[in-house]
């Protein structure tokens, strides 16, 4: 006879986590926690992406020129 295991009666741990995105149940074991699928993991690292070139280029090469030569109002 062999021992019953005891993880029947280990305390369950549910967590209730929601999609950032879409808002949604994601159930733990989910591949793209925290995300429910894919699509809201693509649509969340848009999010970031399009954020940071914002942050990292807030004027174009081409307008700083722009600027520069227009300086010349001596
Ligand atoms: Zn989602």
């Amino acid at each position: 006879m062999a021992p019953v295991k005891k993880s029947a009666s280990r305390r369950k741990r549910i967590a209730s986590i929601r999609c950032p995105i879409c808002r949604g149940s994601v159930p733990a074991q989910a591949e793209e926690f925290p995300f429910c699928g894919r699509r809201c993991r693509a649509i969340d690292l848009a999010r970031w992406s399009s954020g940071a070139y914002v942050i990292s280029s807030p004027l174009s090469p081409e307008e700083t020129i722009h600027l520069d030569s227009d300086t010349d109002d001596d």
